[in-house]
């Protein structure tokens, strides 16, 4: 996954295999995750060699699933590089052979295999006690990338059809039967933790280092003295108008607006009686169906964190357009 890289020193000779990925160490390890997106997708060879002893490619005797047996060679991996081949053109075909090389050797023998679409995702991993997916205080989580397969992607699908949206269900993984090959069980949990925080802990460092996961923002500062934020009540028929809010603190100037945080209390608040909080890209393009389902805020989701970006405050004010930008994590 590509990402910024600043001009520090802990970035020299950094590669991106050192970005904190998902893996479970030992045998018996388990980790509590929640999924906090859709997975970057692509196709990617698993490139091995023949073992060489004195000259002679080794050979093993393999079974296949009707009982006959068939000799093949013994191979190492090289590594997984990206099929340089056409999406389309892989998923029709399988193979690339005009654009990828590795796809070419594939087509002229059983060397290469064909590409294998891989995954990856950020995740927030929860600490847990160890050998358990039970959480452990305090409350601490990180944001690592999970690297997948097809077997664990249909997997993910099949929770998604049962439980639906995959942000309220804690993912458990584990006992770790093999940690080489990442081979652990993975179940679905009946809620995610991280929505059991009560409250008075939304200023908590654990909650804020939340938000810099979800965010991508680090060093965040939460303002207690709450400067237009605290409990705010509407009453029946009342509304606040579009607007943009302020994006530099109006004492402390230096402190610039980065996160919102909205925190809905009516209970049992019905969708009819309308009200809700509408996020809007463009005032004038606001009745356009993209941007409806675009800016819906699903119901569980009683807390909608917007992410204002420096600058943006004046061409919200003049377009008229919401605090509220997309953004890949
Ligand atoms: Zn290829």
């Amino acid at each position: 996954m590509a990402g910024r890289v600043t001009f520090t020193e802990d970035n020299v000779k950094s590669t991106q295999a050192d970005f904190p990925k998902l893996k479970l160490q030992k045998n018996g390890d388990c980790a509590r995750i929640l999924v906090l997106e859709d997975p970057l997708a692509a196709y990617i060879h698993d490139l091995k060699r023949p073992r060489i002893v004195n000259g002679q490619p080794q050979t093993k005797v393999e079974e296949r699933k009707d009982g006959t047996t068939y000799t093949d060679y013994v191979k190492d991996f090289i590594s997984r590089p990206l099929c340089l081949g056409d999406e389309g053109i892989l998923a029709d075909r399988g193979l690339d052979p005009n654009h990828c090389p590795a796809c070419k050797l594939a087509s002229q023998g059983d060397m290469v295999d064909p590409p294998k679409r891989r995954f990856a995702m950020n995740v927030l991993q929860y600490v847990t006690r160890p050998g358990s997916t039970d959480i452990a205080l305090p409350f601490q989580v990180s944001c690592v990338v999970w690297a997948f397969t097809d077997t664990v992607f249909n997997k993910l699908v099949a929770f998604k059809k049962e439980h639906g949206d995959l942000r309220v269900h804690d993912l458990l993984l584990g006992p770790c039967t093999n940690p080489a090959f990442q081979k652990f069980d993975i179940n679905i949990s009946t809620k995610a933790e991280w929505l059991a925080l009560e409250p008075d802990e939304l200023q908590s460092p654990q909650f804020v280092r939340y938000l810099e996961c979800l965010s991508g923002i680090d060093n965040l500062v939460v303002d207690t003295t709450l400067e237009g934020a605290g409990l705010h009540q509407t009453r029946r028929g009342g509304y606040l108008n579009v607007h943009a809010d302020f994006t530099v603190h109006p004492k402390r100037r230096t402190w610039r607006r980065r996160l919102n945080l909205l925190l809905f209390l009516n209970e049992d608040w019905q969708d009819e009686w309308g009200g809700a909080l509408e996020l809007w890209n463009r005032w004038r393009a606001r009745e356009a169906p993209q941007y409806r389902e675009y800016y819906s805020i699903p119901g569980w989701q009683r807390a909608a964190v917007a992410v204002v970006y420096l600058g943006l405050a004046a061409a919200l004010t003049v377009a008229m357009s919401a605090s509220y930008v997309e953004r890949n994590l």
